[in-house]
């Protein structure tokens, strides 16, 4: 049977065993330990963040973010509306409500002008969000210095979901150093990962200590176990910490090779009708951790649907680009800020098989499945006509 080709698969390089190895050889096996402060320090290193908490993943980060910037019963939160829900559920763990905010067309983040706009009339009204929650969707980022500067002006606190854009960089800096809190997502599916895991960073050190305080049940200073607040089981394990300092050492490999996987499909395919590659915003380097596009139906002849199960029926796995947060049925009720840009990407926007573990076989695999679905075009008109 040909072989199934997968959108985003794990990818070890050759030290992460020896890492894991240490771990048992001196029986560190919990969610504390050296690995952690190392894996911690290093990415400090590597991003330029000024403090760093590891825990169990993304979404947990996320959480703790809002924890620690006070987010209760009825505070709102801006949010991008073109992201993976894990974005936008920490929101509602804490009680508090969503505002989504459209993206703009060439980076397909946040557009920074429609954030003015809200926050703007919100100040008016004296009913500020208690924090925007700002996604590099794909590996680009989004424009961090007007997003930041009108969140300033209104003294709003940023918390940049970078999950997708470890590698990346805006501007010559790393995407989730630029607000008041980042976090990171070392998830199977991720640039990097741990298997499972995430990191929160801060300049701040007293919110990434009271981040690791929270993350192992807030437990006080005394002999006994004494807690004065509410915290999670959210520290990152030690095991693991140890796979996630292996795969820090070839993280720029990994985001060379899914630049590259960008580069080979577009060379061979964006001179297809109707075909667009999401483009890259002159401000960033995009980690392409996805290579994402969209289809125009009448020009290539088929809508995204139609390409995606075409290449699933050749055992090729692709993936609508994210269905919008505004648009989810569990988030009906909430308000949004425009929201026809996510929503037009969604419905004509595609990504393909992305891992950095691809081979060219693979990719060749893609091109010729694309292209057939296009070449195919008149056959099936032909086809749609007798019927
Ligand atoms: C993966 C992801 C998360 C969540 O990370 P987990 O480690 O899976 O909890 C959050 N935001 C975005 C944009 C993601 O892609």
């Amino acid at each position: 049977m040909t072989k199934q080709i997968l959108l985003s698969t794990p990818h070890m390089g050759e030290q992460e065993l020896n890492f894991v190895k240490e771990a048992f050889d001196t029986n560190w096996i919990a969610p504390v330990g050296p690995h952690v402060d190392a894996f911690e320090d290093e990415f400090c290193q590597l991003t330029g963040a000024g403090y760093a908490a590891a825990v169990s993943s993304g979404t947990a980060a996320i959480h703790l973010a809002l924890r620690l910037l006070n987010v209760g019963q009825g505070d709102e939160i801006f949010c991008s509306t073109l992201t993976f829900i894990a974005s936008a559920n920490p929101i509602i763990y804490q009680g508090a409500k969503p505002v989504f905010i459209d993206s703009d067309r060439t980076s397909w983040n946040m557009n920074p002008e429609l954030l003015r706009e809200a926050l703007e009339k919100r100040a008016k009204i004296g009913k500020l969000p208690k924090a925007v929650i700002l996604v590099h969707l794909y590996g680009q980022c989004a424009d961090i210095d007007p997003i930041l500067e009108v969140c300033q002006k209104y003294d709003v606190p940023l918390i940049e979901d970078a999950a997708e854009a470890l590698g990346a960089n805006y501007k010559g800096r790393a995407p989730g150093t630029f607000g008041t809190i980042g976090i990171y997502s070392f998830n199977g599916n991720k640039i990097i990962t741990t298997s499972g895991g995430g990191m929160l960073v801060s300049d701040d050190e007293k919110l990434v200590k009271k981040a690791r305080f929270l993350a192992t049940q807030a437990r006080d200073t005394a002999p006994h176990y004494q807690h004065s607040q509410i915290g999670f089981n959210y520290r990152l394990s030690n095991v693991l910490a140890g796979i996630g300092r292996g795969q820090l050492q070839v993280l720029s490999e990994r985001v060379q090779a899914r630049r590259r996987n960008f580069e080979v499909y577009e060379k061979a395919l964006s001179n297809l009708p109707g075909i667009e590659f999401m483009p890259e915003a002159e401000f960033g380097y995009s980690t392409r951790w996805l290579t994402c596009l969209t289809i125009n139906p009448q020009a290539f002849g088929a809508d995204r649907e139609r390409l995606r199960l075409a290449l699933a029926e050749n055992r090729i796995e692709s993936r609508p680009v994210w269905k919008p947060l505004h648009m989810q049925p569990v988030f009906a009720e909430c308000e949004s800020v425009g929201g026809e840009v996510a929503a037009y990407l969604f419905e004509r926007g595609l990504c393909l098989p992305s891992g950095s573990n691809l081979t060219d076989q693979d990719k060749t695999r893609v091109i010729e499945g694309v292209k057939a679905v296009h070449e195919n075009k008149k056959v099936s008109q032909d086809s749609l006509s007798m019927v």
